[in-house]
């Protein structure tokens, strides 16, 4: 198969040209931010494990508990021998989380997007993305039949201009976004997107992979400020805050019926394993119950954001946009050598010319490692 070799160099070179080649590198995670890479420990501010859940005694010990009652694995599809109790109390958990009749978990948040999107857009649908939003909510968009259109991002006279174009062309339409934008951590206007959206029947979803147990009081984006928006599909992960794997869509009951039985990353894909969902309850458990906790991600990247001027940070994300993909390397090399491991993310994560450093800050972040970062950030690479 001297072709197919040929061919899978020839890609790589080309990648290697613009610097945008990408390898794995094994890394293990240490107690809360710490991880062992290349013989080195490092302090993470690249990890989404925000409430620092994947090493906690108590949901690792949950963990330990879902595989001695259940079982290491599902063993087939939850239509078929796959849906343990487990699954099902987690669903009640989630939809009481998000105040909705219902939820699904699915496979991964990667999953769920390519499996709700299509049972929602037929051919007769539209579906409207905003143009940051994650990559799995546009590989979900590609596998629904009907036209997948993006509008500026965050930008609601531009989705209006295209409900107002279009809304007449199509039995329904399907807007999505991300609650907390994955690369850049600012967050949806959710409020006015759901009322602009119910002004023309538009349903709207929203993807809170990076805002469900850090913002809007651990109930994630829909839930921040004053009462919640009208977001009548609330999706998010259990990869993230919670710790875990899996994800889940949250809404009314007949929606959920219909995802159980039309959507195919549930219908042909095995269920979740017992101890992925076993963590991910106890980790709703200590979300609900440890308020201070769930607040320090934030304020631990307003601690960045105030360090270095700039606006005060939304969520627990902040990016250091730095242009060249070579510049965001250089900056990643830079910090790495001072002992904090902080990814570079470079195209066709992020827009062309908007290579940079993203910060994901955990509650066990310590404030003098925060103070060091920024220092260096200002001396060496900004
Ligand atoms: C990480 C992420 C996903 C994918 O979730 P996984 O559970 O890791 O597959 C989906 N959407 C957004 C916005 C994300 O940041």
């Amino acid at each position: 198969m001297r072709s197919l070799d040929a061919f899978a160099a020839g890609k790589l070179a080309e990648l290697d040209q613009r610097h945008q080649r990408r390898t794995l590198v094994p890394t293990a995670r240490l107690d809360g931010a710490w991880l062992e890479r290349g013989g080195r420990r490092l302090v993470s501010f690249s990890c989404n494990d925000y409430l620092n859940f994947a090493s906690h005694p108590q949901v690792k010990a949950a963990a330990i508990r879902a595989v001695e009652q259940h079982g290491a694995g599902a063993g087939a599809s939850r239509l078929v021998t796959g849906n343990h109790p487990l699954i099902e109390e987690l669903e009640a958990r989630l939809a009481r989380l998000k105040g909705t009749e219902a939820a699904c978990v699915f496979g991964s948040g990667y999953l769920a997007n390519l499996g709700i999107i299509p049972v929602l857009v037929g051919r007769d649908g539209l579906v409207i993305v905003d143009e940051l939003a994650h990559n799995c909510i546009n590989a979900g968009a590609q596998m629904a039949p009907g036209r997948a259109l993006t509008f500026r991002h965050n930008d609601l006279s531009h989705l209006r201009e295209i409900l107002a174009a279009e809304r007449g062309n199509y039995t329904h339409v399907l807007v999505v976004t991300d609650g907390v934008f994955s690369m850049d951590g600012d967050l949806a206007p959710l409020k006015a997107m759901g009322e602009l959206c119910a002004e023309y029947d538009a349903w709207l979803m929203s993807d809170d992979a990076h805002g469900i147990g850090v913002i809007g009081g651990g109930r994630g984006s829909v839930h921040v400020g004053e009462g919640a928006a009208a977001v009548p599909l609330q999706m998010g992960t259990l990869s993230k805050a919670i710790g875990s794997y899996g994800a889940y869509l949250c809404a009314s009951k007949p929606v959920i019926d219909l995802m159980k039985t039309r959507s195919r990353t549930l219908v042909y894909s095995t269920g979740l394993p017992p101890a992925a969902i076993g963590a991910a309850i106890e980790a709703l458990n200590i979300i609900e119950s440890e308020p201070e906790l769930i607040a320090r991600p934030v304020e631990k990247a307003r601690r960045f954001t105030r360090a270095l001027n700039m606006a005060p940070a939304e969520s627990p994300i902040v990016p250091i946009i730095l242009g060249a993909e070579t510049r965001a390397l250089e900056a990643q090399r830079v910090l790495a050598e001072a002992g904090y491991l902080v990814s570079a993310i470079r195209p066709p994560t992020v827009p062309a010319g908007t290579s940079r450093l993203r910060f994901a800050f955990s509650a066990a972040i310590e404030d003098a490692d925060i103070d060091a970062v920024a220092a260096l950030l200002r001396e060496k690479i900004l």
